[in-house]
């Protein structure tokens, strides 16, 4: 029997001040803006800082690594794109410069996550964009 292909998961929609984060992901790099008055990090990219309202920003590459911060073991998913990865880890991670980012954890076993987890980012292909996963780091 031949099975239907699973359709295209959906894919971001790239904002102006969002740009330079995918321009970075396509290249296997974790960027986030910084600000030039505060030092602040943050995720998700904004076009002024939300600590202090700075619209003097820079961007910077990430190490790409982080722990998990916390996470779910998804069993049921409603979009059928989604079903082939069943089941699979929805997840907070904590970046090393420190902002938490939603996305998954991929390329092991759903039963080994726990928090404070080492992970690293990869990249998922997805249509023209890679978008950024983690995995346990080594
Ligand atoms: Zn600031």
């Amino acid at each position: 029997m031949n099975q239907t292909p699973a359709p295209d998961k959906p894919q971001p929609r790239i904002t102006a001040c969002a740009e330079p984060y995918w321009r970075s992901c396509l290249e296997d790099k974790l960027s986030l803006p910084y600000c030039k008055e505060c030092d602040a990090c943050f995720y998700y990219p904004r076009l002024w800082c939300p600590t202090c309202f700075n619209q003097d920003l820079e961007w910077r590459i990430l190490s790409g690594r982080g722990k998990v911060y916390s996470f779910s073991v998804i069993h049921q998913s409603p979009l059928a794109s989604y079903q082939q990865d069943l089941p699979y880890v929805l997840a907070v991670i904590e970046l090393e410069e420190g902002p938490r980012m939603m996305t998954n954890v991929i390329n092991c076993d759903v039963n080994t996550v726990h928090v404070e987890m080492p992970v690293t980012v990869t990249f998922e292909q997805r249509g023209d964009m890679k978008i950024p996963q983690f995995e346990p780091r080594q």
